[in-house]
């Protein structure tokens, strides 16, 4: 999976599209989804409880919109132009 991720090319938005929506959720979250199903490696735990987003290796694949069972995952689009550019074939 690590091989097929480095041939994935991104364009790094400048500001992240991803973050969550009350922070004291997530210190009271246990299950982490976010982090769980990520398959990039985006969301990280942290000591404070509230995951670091990683936001510049996103594929975009909104799982972690889904995935949190708080619907605490704040999900957009990067800007146009920006984010992941898949190359197929
Ligand atoms: S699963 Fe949701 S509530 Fe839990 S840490 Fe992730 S974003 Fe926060
Ligand atoms: S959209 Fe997909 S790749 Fe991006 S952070 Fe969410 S789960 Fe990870």
């Amino acid at each position: 999976m690590e091989d097929r991720l480095y041939t994935v090319k991104y364009n790094d938005p400048g500001d992240s599209h991803l973050d969550v929506k009350v922070s004291d959720i997530c210190v009271q979250c246990d299950s982490y989804d976010c982090v769980r199903v990520c398959p990039a490696n985006v969301w990280r735990e942290s000591e404070e409880g509230v995951p670091h987003i990683a936001y510049e290796n996103c594929l975009e694949c909104s799982s972690c919109r889904y995935a949190c069972s708080h619907d605490n995952v704040v999900w957009t689009y990067p800007e146009t132009g920006a984010g992941v550019t898949f190359k197929h074939g």
